[in-house]
C-alpha cells in the first residue's frame, strides 16, 4: 500500500498544521508560480536552440588533458553560452575557481594602470572589496595603480544619476554593475533597469566597458544583461548556470575583445583561450546548463514561498513575497539568535547530504561576529543548492537560497519553520 504524501511529510517530521499552512500559501502563489514556469520554459528553449544550432554531439563530452589544445567540447560549450547570452564570445572554464575569481579575471584583464573602475550601484559584494583594494590586499587592483570610484544608490534603491555623472572622468574605463543584492539590503536590479543604467553610462562616455556581476541572476528573467547593452557578464557555475551539476567553474560572456583579454589573463598572454584542459567535465557542464532554467525556477519559487510563509508567521522579509524577482536570494529577519539557529537547523535537517549534523555558529574570517551556515550539498559551497546563512547579530537576518528542485526547496522551508515551532518560537 502506497503511503499518502501527508503521511510521508509526517514521517519526515512536519507538523500537520504547518503542512496545511504551506498548502494554503502554495494555492495563493499559483499565478506567480505559473509566471515563473513560463520564464523557465522560454529559457529552456533558448538553451536547447543554442545546443542544436551548435550541433552538440557525444564527441563533445570526451574532454582533454594537458594543455587542452583543440578541445572541441570546451569551444562548443563557450559558443553555446555566447549564443544564449546573445553575445560575441564566452569563456567557460573549470579553471575559474569561483565567482570572485571570474570577476577578478574580468576586471584585472581589462583595466590598466592609471584607469579607474566605477561602481554606480554602491558598495560591491564583500569579496570584491579585496579584489578592488577597498580593503587592502596583496595583488589588488589598487596595488596595480587602478583607482576606484563609487556612486551609492539613493535611499529608495534607485540610481543616483547626478552622482554617477559626477563620478565619471577621463580615467573611467570600466563600470561594475552588481545585478543581485547579494547579502546587502538594497533591491536586486532588473535587467531592464540595468539597461537604463548602461544607456546612461554610455551617454556620458561612449567607450566605458560595462561589466555586470551576474551572480544569482541567470535565468530568473527571459533576458540577460548582455541583451540590454552589457559588454561583459560574469558569474559562477556553482550558482544558477551550473544547474547544480557543475562541480566548479566560472564564466564570462560578452564582447570578443574583452573576453579575449580575460582569456589572456586567465592563462597567459599569447595562450588565451587555446589552452585549458576540460578534464572530462564538459558533459556535466553541458548537462548542468541544460537543466539550469528549471533548477533556477525552482529556487525562485522557493524564495517566494519562504517570503510568503515567514510573512504569515509575522517576520519581516526582504524582498516581500509580492516583489518581482531578479535573483534567488531571500532574507528573513528572525529577530533572535534562537530563531536563526532553529531556521538553519531545519534547512540542514532537510538536506540530502549531512542531514544529521547540527550547524554551529563560528568566527568566520572576514566577519565581525559569529556566522551560522546550513548546507547539505552535493557540491561544496554550492548556493544553487538549498542553503542558508546569517550573522549572529541583530536583526538576526537569515539569507536563504537555492534548492535543486522546487519540492526540495519547499520541504526545506517547511522544515525550517518546523524547528521554530518545536522551539516554541512561533505558534500556529
Ligand atoms: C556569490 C557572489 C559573488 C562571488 O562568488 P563566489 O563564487 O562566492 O566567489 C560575487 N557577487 C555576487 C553578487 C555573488 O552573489
Amino acid at each position: 500500500m502506497m503511503k499518502r504524501l501527508t503521511d510521508m511529510y509526517a514521517s519526515l517530521g512536519l507538523d500537520e498544521k504547518l503542512l496545511a499552512l504551506g498548502k494554503e500559501i502554495e494555492t495563493v502563489l499559483k499565478d506567480r508560480f505559473d509566471a515563473i514556469d513560463q520564464i523557465a520554459e522560454y529559457n529552456q528553449m533558448k538553451v536547447l536552440s543554442a545546443m542544436q544550432k551548435n550541433r552538440v554531439a557525444e564527441a563533445h563530452f570526451s574532454g582533454s588533458t594537458g594543455y587542452g589544445y583543440n578541445d572541441l567540447g570546451r569551444e562548443t560549450l563557450e559558443q553555446i553560452y555566447a549564443d544564449v547570452f546573445h553575445a560575441e564570445a564566452a569563456l567557460v572554464r573549470p579553471q575559474i575557481t569561483c565567482g570572485t575569481h571570474a570577476l577578478h579575471v574580468a576586471l584585472s584583464a581589462n583595466l590598466r594602470p592609471g584607469d579607474e573602475l566605477l561602481s554606480p550601484v554602491g558598495r560591491p559584494y564583500d569579496t570584491l572589496e579585496e579584489v578592488i583594494g577597498i580593503r587592502p590586499s596583496k595583488g589588488s587592483l589598487k596595488e596595480y595603480g587602478v583607482s576606484y570610484a563609487q556612486a551609492d544608490l539613493k535611499e529608495d534603491g534607485s540610481f543616483d544619476f547626478d552622482a554617477i555623472g559626477r563620478a565619471i572622468n577621463s580615467r573611467t574605463k570600466m563600470a561594475t554593475i552588481q545585478r543581485s543584492k547579494g547579502y546587502a539590503t538594497r533591491p536586486t536590479l532588473s535587467v531592464a533597469s540595468i539597461g537604463e543604467l548602461i544607456a546612461f553610462l554610455k551617454s556620458k562616455k561612449t567607450d566605458i566597458i560595462c561589466m555586470v556581476d551576474n551572480c544569482y541572476g541567470e535565468f530568473t528573467e527571459p533576458v540577460e544583461p548582455t541583451d540590454v547593452g552589457a559588454d561583459l557578464c560574469v558569474g559562477s557555475l556553482i550558482k544558477n548556470p551550473g544547474g547544480g551539476l557543475a562541480p566548479c567553474g566560472g564564466y564570462l560572456v560578452g564582447k570578443e575583445e574583452y573576453v579575449e583579454q580575460a582569456a589572456f589573463r586567465l592563462s597567459a598572454p599569447g595562450l588565451g583561450k587555446e589552452v585549458g584542459a576540460s578534464l572530462g567535465l564538459s558533459q556535466t557542464l553541458y548537462q548542468g546548463f541544460f537543466l539550469a532554467p528549471t533548477v533556477t525556477a525552482g529556487a525562485v519559487k522557493g524564495a517566494i514561498f519562504a517570503a510568503a510563509l515567514y510573512e504569515r508567521l509575522g517576520f519581516p522579509t526582504f524582498p516581500t513575497c509580492k516583489t518581482a524577482r531578479h535573483d534567488i536570494i531571500q532574507a528573513v529577519d528572525l529577530g533572535s539568535k534562537e530563531a536563526l539557529k532553529a531556521f538553519c537547523l531545519g534547512i540542514q535537517a532537510a538536506a540530502p547530504v549531512d542531514s544529521f549534523v547540527t550547524p554551529e555558529p563560528w568566527a568566520m574570517p572576514g566577519y565581525d561576529c559569529d556566522v551560522i551556515m546550513a548546507a547539505g550539498a552535493f557540491v561544496q559551497g554550492s548556493s544553487i543548492e538549498l542553503s542558508a546563512d546569517g550573522p549572529l547579530k541583530p536583526p538576526y537576518t537569515v539569507f536563504f537560497q537555492g534548492g535543486l528542485t522546487w519540492y526540495h526547496a519547499k520541504f526545506g522551508i517547511l522544515s525550517s519553520a518546523q524547528k521554530l515551532l518545536e522551539a516554541n518560537l512561533i505558534a500556529l
